[in-house]
């Protein structure tokens, strides 16, 4: 429980550090931003694929289908809450409504105030099976619960960052902008407690919890982070996703040496 709690707030905490790189004086430059979210891509790509769902499949039989029903969550979720978050201009460099689309906030972009609420919601339902994944991930493995931690924290610096960024082109205080970012992981940690809580009250929800979750990596990873970095010129962005990728082989590799 108590690795629980620790590895919850540490993914929480990894919002409101993107959050933060948004608001500070000197944010990180677009080809960092890039770099990042292609690395974080590959790796979560890989954790879902050759992790989350072999354990997915091992642990019901109805895995398959409810990781279609995870994919198809954030994909309606970013139709209805996120597909006026942008003005029109931003559609052919590919960025994506939620997550890692901000990379050029700074070039006077403004956003309706409603659609960057809508964008919220949307971020903050997302962010709630984030934290969910952690606890039933951990529920089922140990090494699986980190490796889902490592893959969530990746993505969720760059998941802050673009909530902070259109909170603040849509005109909010900086103010607003962090309490938002605050938010995104207080309901990464409400998803990790809820969901240790059914995992003990009900066995079996939480092995529908994380194939729910690993569908929703799937979109976030394949639809959402890397088309968002494919555009992007140069061996850095390619080497960075593949990189990513190859992170989890190490990773687990690591994790089964020092866990027993
Ligand atoms: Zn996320």
């Amino acid at each position: 429980m108590p690795l629980l709690v620790l590895l919850g707030l540490l993914a929480a905490g990894s919002n409101l550090l993107g959050g933060g790189l948004a608001l500070v004086r000197r944010p990180p430059s677009p080809r960092a931003l890039v770099v990042g979210l292609a690395f974080s891509g590959g790796f979560l790509l890989a954790v879902a694929l050759l992790h989350v769902l072999p354990e997915c499949l091992r642990l019901t039989p109805h895995a398959l289908p409810l990781v279609l029903a995870g994919y198809f969550l954030v994909y309606v979720a970013e139709h209805a809450f996120a597909g006026h978050a942008h003005p029109g201009r931003h559609a052919p460099h590919g960025a994506h409504p939620l997550i890692g689309a901000h990379l050029d906030e700074h070039a006077a972009s403004p956003i309706r105030q409603g659609a960057a609420s809508a964008a919220a919601v949307g971020l903050l339902l997302h962010s709630f099976f984030d934290g969910a994944a952690i606890a039933a991930a951990l529920a089922a493995r140990t090494t699986l619960g980190w490796l889902t931690f490592l893959a969530v924290v990746l993505h969720k610096v760059p998941e802050g960052y673009s909530l902070a960024s259109i909170v603040r082109g849509s005109a909010g205080s900086r103010r607003s902008a962090f309490w938002l970012a605050a938010a995104l992981g207080g309901s990464s940690f409400a998803g990790t407690l809820a969901t240790a809580a059914v995992a003990r009250a009900a066995a079996g929800w939480d092995a529908a919890l994380l194939s729910v979750a690993c569908g929703m990596f799937l979109h976030i990873a394949a639809t959402d982070l890397l088309p968002t970095t494919a555009h992007v010129r140069g061996l850095s962005v390619l080497t960075a996703t593949l990189a990513g990728a190859g992170a989890v082989l190490l990773a687990s590799l690591a994790l089964a040496r020092a866990l027993p």
